[in-house]
Parts: structure tokens; C-alpha cells; sequence
């Protein structure tokens, strides 16, 4: 269970509550102890004259209640009924706050380890998103791994604390509680034994139901977050169509179904109070009307005021006992978020690290080679993207790949980092196979510009010093110069230290474009892929960013997708695709004399540039 699971580091923290909260039950036990002799003698129920007796004397409560009783008698002789009333008061007030602080301390220990396994589940789900490969998201919505993150790990922190609670807290309470009730009298206890269960029952019946709904409701406060969240991101789009209305009457409809929800909910949750409340008023009196049966037939050693301390003690066990019958409910409502966590948790990584890898060399002065042997490819088992692909890159040779958007261009360049294995064939680099090296190995000697530059919301050093955690300051700022994103970098208010904004919003496309190319040429891999690094630019962006790319592309192997044909000429080869295959390959000139794709491609382009 969840404790097994997450509690190990926790250990003294558990140690901690249970004992506060043995102290917390001693303390009430005799914080309403002090009640009794003040009953008993001031109001002359007793008058018994109580000698101080000896330890050896009989069973060690009895004498224990004797000698307290004695002194009690002694002080009333000394200094008057009214005045021990006062002291006993004090006494009650002095061990109720000891109470109290103890009880305070047994959940001060508790907090820490709830925090801290909702952040050790939180860390685990981190490190497992960012290792799980791409695929992976394909089938598992963004929205639902962060509803994960959020709600179910909430949700096992409630269950966590629960199950506190259920294992340690209530049961030494309703335990501690039981003793006195049965020292006090156990024929009253056999029969409240019969009866708290009752009264649990339909306790627990009434809660259920309240639950049910609230799920709903909390589905429904999903839609509402999710509705805000698109609309806000989108709101560019939503006010140039005038959907304003549009959109606030579809939230509108969505609050309402929410506050319909809320309010059965909350009236419902409001009528448990006072359910709860009368159903224990109801135990209370069936109690009272017993006990004081049997104290008027004389049957029982218990008197009147050992039993109003005996109800004192019974209506502190019915709170720990409600408690007990919610713990189960939460508990499976966090087993069953932990389930949905698991799911994450456990997926399986199909890019493993091989057991015994072969090391990467570690110069590679004039790039890597890269080799596909006969590759096959299906993103679902079912329809070849790529196939009978056949390549074969030397060191500090430049390939284009060339083709119609959908012809598996992208697909073909992830296969070289491993973003995905390959089914039939196989991707060499270096001479190996890429799965004889550790992923870290093979993905450090690559650098990757995607059409959509990334940026994180960080300072421009550090989206710049990405992939490389010791750069200096010069290292990054001659980057940045190679990059053609010096200038603009430091223009910005404050240079290499502004922040780049949510996925860097506050840049435009090329300079955006030209930071993620600093990112490459900082990290100097000998292995660089260009996936349309250029054509999300205008032209004048563009220009800028190729030429970032060319002094880039010096010294090392690399391959570039190219939409726009004019940026590849100089290429040492060019590879045509087309629906998974390569179909024409050679260079510029030699591919224009072909007279095939590649110059149907290129007559398209100039007519419409033209
Ligand atoms: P290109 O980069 O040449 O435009 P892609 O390699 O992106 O082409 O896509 C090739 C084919 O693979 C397309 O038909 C596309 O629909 C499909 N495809 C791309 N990515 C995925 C994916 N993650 N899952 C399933 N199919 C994909
Ligand atoms: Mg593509």
C-alpha cells in the first residue's frame, strides 16, 4: 500500500506521530480524569474519609485513585470547596493544552512526509516524462499527464494522509478510549459495541453518495480550465473571427452546469453536518437512557459521576470512529490514482541503453559518418513511411533530403538520434549500429535544428547554454556572433540575461530561429541535422539564418532538409523522396540534367518565386 511503498524515508516521522498520539490519548484520558473527584466530593456524593495509603497496598489504580482522591480531600480541608474547585479547573486547563500541543505535534510530523511523497511522486513522474520517447505522447494526451501530475497526485496525498489516520491515529485513540470505557464498565461497552457500528453504517452511507457527485463536479472544473486555457492561448484567433460572445457563451454554459453541480453538492455536504450531528445526538441519548438504567437498577460499580466521565470519554470516541469509516473511501480513491500514476510510471522505454555499449570516439574532427542499411520504418506497425532506404554519409559531407511535405524526410533524420527505433535495417553511426551506444553517447555527438525553434522561458545564456551546463560567457557570446543573433541579443534590455518568455514569445521566428542555432554551434557536434531550419522565415530572416547555417555546416557532417531548393546547391549529395523512398539521388547539376523530380521541384520553385 502506499505506506509500504512511499514511507521509507519517512520512517521517524511515523515513529513521531504515533507517539504523540499515544500521548494524545493519555492526556485526554486524564485531562477528564480531574472531573471526577471534583464531582464526587464536592458535591458530597462521597463521603467516604480516604487515609493515604502505601504502594504496596493493594493493586497499584486503586491505589493511584485513592491517594488522588485523598489529596483532593486534604486540599478541600485546607483550602475550601470553591478555592480546589479552582485548582482542579487549572488542572483540566493544563492538561487539555498539553493535549492539544500534542496532538498539534503528532500531525506536525505527519505534514512533512505527505508533502514530501507528493513531491518524490511528482519528481518520479517528472524524470520518467522526460526519459519516455517521443512516441510515447502520441498515445498519452499532454492534458491528461498533467491532470496526473496535478489532481491524482493531490489525490495520493489525501490517501497517504488517510491512511495515517486509519492505521495510526483513530485506532490508538478508539483503542485507548475502548479500555477506560471497559475499566469504567463493560456492560455499557458491550453494548455501545453494538451500536457504534450502526450508526457508522448510515454515516458512511450518507458520505458515499456525497462523493459521487463531487467527482462530477471536478470533470467539470477540468472543461472549465481546459475551455480558459484554449481560449487564452488561442485569443488571437478568437478576436480577429469576432467569437468573442461565441466563446463566453460556451463558458457561460459551462459555469452554469458547474454551479447546478456545486449547489446539489454543497447542500448535500452541508446537510451532513448536521446529520452527523443529530445521528450522534441520537447514540448519545440511546447511551444515556442505558447507563442510566443500569446505574438506577444498582446493578454496576459505576456511579453518576463515573458515568458522565464514562460519556465524556464515549463522545470522544465517536469522532475518531467517523473518521475510520471515511479512511477506507480515500484510500481507494488514491489506490486508483496511483494506478493511473503507475501507468506512467511503469511505461516502458523502448529506447534502452544497451548492456554492454560500445564507447563514441571522442574526436570526431571532421564529423561522423552516418549509414541506413536497408531501413524500414512504420510509426504503427501497419504503413511504411520509409522504405528500402540506402544512405551512406561520409565525414564532413553536407546530404539534403529533398521531397514533398509527408515523404518522410523528418521521419528519416529522428531515426539517426534514436528519437525512434527502426523495424527492419538498420542506422550505423560511426561504424555501430546507433543501439550499441548509450543514447546519452550517440545524442551528444548531434545537434538538431527543427523548424520550430524551442525556447524555454529562461534567460537567453541559458536557453543558449542548454545542452552545454559549463559554457563561459565568451563561449556563448561567440555563438551568438556565428549564430547572426549577436546584434539582436544585445539590443534587448538586458542582453544575454533577458528572459525569452513563455516558449519565447517575445522573439520573433528568426531570432528565435537564430538563438536555437546558437545552441547548436555552441554544443560543435560533429554530426548536425537541419530539419526546415529556414523555412518558417521570411526572406530576409532567412538569409541571416543560412548564413548562420553555412558557418555552421563547415568542419562537420551534416544533413539538411531543405523546402527551399536554392539554400542546397552547393550539397555533396542530394536525395529525392517520395512517398518513403528515395527516388533520385546526385548532386545539383547532375540531378538537373536527369531531367526527373529534382528538376520538376526546381521549376515549380523558380516559377513561383520567379
Ligand atoms: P516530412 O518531414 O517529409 O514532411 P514526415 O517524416 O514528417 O514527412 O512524415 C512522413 C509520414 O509519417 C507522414 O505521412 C506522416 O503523417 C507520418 N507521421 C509523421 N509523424 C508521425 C507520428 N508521430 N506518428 C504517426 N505517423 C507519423
Ligand atoms: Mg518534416
Amino acid at each position: 500500500m502506499f505506506l509500504r511503498r512511499f514511507a521509507a524515508p519517512y520512517k521517524w516521522n511515523i515513529v513521531g506521530s504515533v507517539l504523540f498520539n499515544f500521548l494524545t490519548m493519555f492526556l485526554t484520558v486524564f485531562s477528564f480524569a480531574f472531573i471526577m473527584p471534583i464531582l464526587r466530593i464536592l458535591f458530597n456524593l462521597d463521603t467516604t474519609s480516604y487515609v493515604w495509603k502505601d504502594w504496596s497496598e493493594g493493586q497499584f489504580q486503586d491505589v493511584l485513585i485513592n491517594n488522588f482522591y485523598w489529596f483532593v480531600t486534604q486540599m478541600i480541608g485546607r483550602i475550601g470547596s470553591t478555592a480546589t474547585l479552582a485548582v482542579m479547573a487549572t488542572a483540566l486547563i493544563v492538561a487539555t493544552l498539553l493535549k492539544v500541543m500534542a496532538a498539534y505535534m503528532s500531525d506536525y510530523c505527519v505534514i512533512p512526509m505527505r508533502n514530501g511523497v507528493v513531491a518524490d511522486i511528482r519528481n518520479q513522474m517528472y524524470s520518467k516524462i522526460v526519459s519516455l520517447p517521443i512516441g510515447f505522447y502520441t498515445h498519452e494526451r499532454k492534458g491528461d499527464i498533467m491532470s496526473r501530475l496535478l489532481g491524482d497526485v493531490g489525490e495520493i496525498e489525501a490517501s497517504v494522509a488517510a491512511s495515517l489516520a486509519g492505521l495510526v491515529k483513530n485506532p490508538i485513540q478508539i483503542i485507548g478510549y475502548l479500555f477506560v470505557m471497559v475499566v469504567l464498565s463493560w456492560k455499557l461497552t458491550v453494548f455501545v459495541f453494538i451500536l457504534l457500528p450502526i450508526a457508522g453504517w448510515i454515516m458512511g452511507t450518507v458520505g458515499k453518495k456525497l462523493k459521487a457527485a463531487s467527482l462530477d463536479a471536478q470533470n467539470m472544473l477540468g472543461t472549465i480550465l481546459s475551455t480558459a486555457e484554449e481560449t487564452i492561448g488561442g485569443l488571437k484567433v478568437v478576436k480577429a473571427f469576432n467569437a468573442e460572445t461565441h466563446m463566453e457563451n460556451v463558458f457561460e454554459s459551462e459555469t452554469a452546469e458547474y454551479k447546478r453541480l456545486s449547489d446539489s453538492i454543497q447542500r448535500r455536504w452541508t446537510l451532513a453536518h448536521p446529520m452527523s450531528e443529530f445521528l450522534g445526538t441520537i447514540a448519545v441519548a440511546v447511551v444515556l437512557w442505558f447507563g442510566g438504567a443500569i446505574i438506577i437498577s444498582g446493578e454496576t460499580s459505576i456511579d453518576a459521576p463515573g458515568f458522565i466521565y464514562y460519556m465524556v470519554i464515549f463522545y470522544s470516541i465517536i469522532n475518531p470512529a467517523k473518521e475510520l469509516t471515511k479512511v477506507g473511501y480515500t484510500i481507494r480513491k488514491g489506490m486508483a490514482a496511483l494506478q493511473r500514476v503507475d501507468k506512467i510510471l511503469n511505461a516502458e522505454n523502448p529506447i534502452k541503453d544497451p548492456e554492454k555499449p560500445v564507447k563514441m570516439p571522442n574526436e570526431l574532427k571532421e564529423g561522423g559518418t552516418v549509414l541506413f542499411k536497408n531501413v524500414n520504418f512504420s510509426y504503427d506497425g501497419e504503413r511504411y513511411v520509409l522504405q528500402d532506404i540506402n544512405l551512406e554519409i561520409k565525414a564532413g559531407q553536407t546530404i539534403a533530403l529533398v521531397g514533398q511535405s509527408g515523404s518522410g524526410k523528418s521521419t528519416l533524420v529522428d531515426l539517426i538520434p534514436r528519437f525512434w527505433d527502426v523495424a527492419h535495417g538498420e542506422v550505423w553511426v560511426e561504424n555501430n549500429p546507433v543501439g550499441k551506444y548509450t543514447v546519452n553517447d550517440l545524442r551528444s555527438i548531434m545537434g538538431i535544428v527543427n523548424q520550430e525553434p524551442i525556447l524555454f522561458n529562461d534567460t537567453i545564456f541559458n536557453n543558449i547554454a542548454f545542452g552545454s551546463p559549463n559554457a563561459t560567457m565568451e563561449e556563448v557570446v561567440e555563438a551568438a556572433k556565428i549564430a547572426n543573433a549577436y546584434e539582436f541579443i544585445i539590443d534587448t534590455e538586458n542582453g544575454f540575461q533577458t528572459m525569452a518568455g513563455d516558449r519565447g514569445s517575445r522573439f520573433s521566428g528568426g531570432q528565435k530561429q537564430r538563438i536555437s542555432i546558437a545552441r547548436a554551434v555552441l554544443k560543435n557536434p560533429p554530426i548536425l541535422i537541419l530539419d526546415e531550419a529556414t523555412s518558417a522565415l521570411d526572406t530576409e530572416s532567412e538569409r541571416l539564418v543560412q548564413e548562420a547555417l553555412e558557418r555552421l555546416m563547415k568542419n562537420r557532417t551534416t544533413i539538411v532538409v531543405a523546402h527551399r531548393l536554392s539554400t542546397i546547391v552547393n550539397a555533396d549529395l542530394i536525395c529525392v523522396m517520395q512517398d518513403g523512398k528515395i527516388v533520385e539521388r546526385g548532386t545539383h547539376h547532375e540531378l538537373l540534367k536527369h531531367n526527373g523530380v529534382y528538376k520538376h521541384l526546381v521549376e515549380m520553385q523558380s516559377l513561383s518565386e520567379g
